[in-house]
């Protein structure tokens, strides 16, 4: 492959639809929560698209689409307008769609990804907002014959479309960029952005062209990507179907291609229209919006923190690494939760760095465990254990109450009974041995039935003590702390005899 590397250029432009999460539909009152819900049962005269009937703009739809602009920092125009996009499909009830073409809502906008250590901005060309369509299902009877049905649920959804520049050089820096575009609107909570259930698409366009040469080469559209794996799998073996081609002399035609997941090939679906053919021209229907400044300040104010802000912040105010505080800031919810679990008692002086750090630790260890392991979703997970008693376990742990591996157990407990750490440790007597009394005669006990490692230790053989601290540590059954154990072993065997 070190080959294409040298003799083209990738070149992408990613184009993401994203529906939002609105209570009703983008132009009529039905719930667009059709999830789950029988074929056909929200629909209206509307966005079923029957004579005589007019659209009203859905204003949270608006609002959602200016603050995913604000937020990939965009210009938003004091006019907008929505346009009619001319096309005949089975699944667009009105034959065409309310779209937005010359004066979108959001314009000339970035966000930034982190491309192995390295900062890489992409341009946001335009975000705009538009109405989602009805859906095919092809189908084939007994007899072989194909059929298709229609379903109007998903007709007239709220439907948000970003545009990248061609910025996106590479597979993984495209999965990266969806990646990113999934976090912010999931931030914003203007969408659940699920790539696998289609609440999200993304369509990235492919072409390569000569090191060195200005012009473009021609694009290949890319659809049905369904996991952030596809969309790198399909890029690249797309960047590499091309390249093939040019080799050989041959033309890349421009195209839309489908993803076959199985297969992990893209197949050719249509020759792409050119954009004149949609005849695109204003939606007599519905006026022009006036977006005030005013209005727009409004929503940057009620902008939440952002992923980035909040990476950079948290890794600042908590000492964390960068690379924790990545992880910790994948979702608001893991740095909300994180953030609350720190401020309920951040203690004083030394112990709040350090305190901020265990709790850190405990969610990306074992917090992430569970989730991994899909044991427990993090929602579940953090009921069972409120930020509070995290908190609460981290400071038995600092108090020498129990042992790390003892916090281990009671964690566990923690997450199958709900229970508040204090209470398990109690209940199961896991307090652990502080009193080197009671240790030490422990010590004296494990000495005497292991005369053999004791002459070891003795005879020069430093290794064998982790035999005789484990015999300890089985006899306190973990309720004492290692290093005190150690020490006690270390002081008798010493002592001569
Ligand atoms: P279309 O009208 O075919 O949808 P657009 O001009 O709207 O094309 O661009 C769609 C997306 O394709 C944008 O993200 C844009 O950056 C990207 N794009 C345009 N030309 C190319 C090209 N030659 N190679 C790769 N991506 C491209
Ligand atoms: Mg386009
Ligand atoms: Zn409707």
């Amino acid at each position: 492959m070190a080959a294409i590397a040298t003799t083209y250029e990738v070149v992408i432009g990613i184009e993401v639809h994203a529906q939002l999460l609105t209570k009703s539909k983008m132009f009529c009152s039905c719930s667009k929560d059709y999830f789950g819900s029988p074929a056909n049962s929200h629909v209206c005269p509307v966005c079923l698209a029957l004579p005589g009937v007019l659209p009203v703009i859905n204003r949270q739809a608006v609002e959602y689409t200016i603050m995913t602009g604000l937020a990939l920092h965009c210009t938003i125009p004091e006019q907008a307008k929505f346009d009619r996009k001319n096309y005949h499909y089975p699944d667009l009830m009105k034959g065409y769609q309310i779209s937005q073409y010359d004066l979108p809502l959001c314009l000339d906008g970035w966000l930034e990804v982190d491309l192995d250590g390295e900062t890489k901005r992409i341009g946001v060309t335009r975000v705009h907002l538009e109405e989602d369509t009805a859906r095919s299902m092809h189908r084939s009877n007994a007899a072989g014959e194909k059929y298709s049905l229609i379903d109007v649920n998903r007709s007239g959804v709220p439907l948000m479309e970003i545009v990248s520049e061609p910025d996106v050089r590479s597979a993984k820096e495209a999965r990266l960029y969806v990646m990113k575009i999934q976090q912010i609107l999931r931030y914003l909570g203007v969408s659940q952005a699920n790539l696998e259930e289609g609440n999200m698409r993304c369509e990235p366009n492919v072409s390569l062209r000569p090191l060195g040469q200005e012009e473009f080469g021609s694009k290949v559209e890319l659809k049905n990507l369904g996991s952030f794996r596809a969309v790198e799998r399909a890029v690249q073996f797309e960047i590499e179907r091309q390249s093939k081609l040019l080799d050989n002399g041959e033309p890349v035609e421009q195209e839309t291609r489908g993803w076959r997941d199985d297969r992990g090939v893209t197949v050719s679906q249509r020759g792409k229209e050119l954009a004149e053919d949609y005849r695109y021209f204003p939606e007599p229907d519905l006026p022009l919006l006036a977006i005030k400044p005013a209005y727009v300040e409004e929503l940057r104010a009620r902008l939440p923190e952002l992923p980035d802000a909040k990476r950079v912040r948290i890794a600042k105010q908590y000492g964390l690494s960068p690379y924790n505080a990545n992880l910790l800031t994948e979702t608001g919810e893991w740095a909300d939760y994180y953030e609350r679990a720190v401020a309920v008692d951040p203690g004083e002086g030394d112990v709040t760095a350090r305190r901020a750090k265990t709790i850190a630790n405990w969610m990306l260890q074992d917090f992430a465990h569970i989730v991994n392991s899909q044991e427990a979703t993090f929602a579940g997970l953090t009921e069972k254990v409120p930020a509070q008693q995290l908190n609460q376990l981290v400071q038995l742990i600092e108090a020498d109450t129990i042992s790390t591996s003892g916090a281990k157990s009671v964690f566990a407990e923690m997450v199958s009974s709900g229970k508040p750490p204090q209470q398990i440790v109690e209940e199961q007597g896991l307090t652990q041995i502080s009193a080197s009394d009671e240790i030490a005669s422990m010590v004296d006990q494990v000495i005497e039935a292991n005369p053999d490692p004791v002459a070891d230790y003795r005879g020069g053989k430093e290794a064998a003590i982790e035999f005789l601290v484990g015999q300890v540590m089985r006899e306190t059954r973990g309720r004492a702390k290692p290093e005190l154990v150690q020490k006690l072993l270390q002081e008798r065997l010493s002592s001569g005899e």
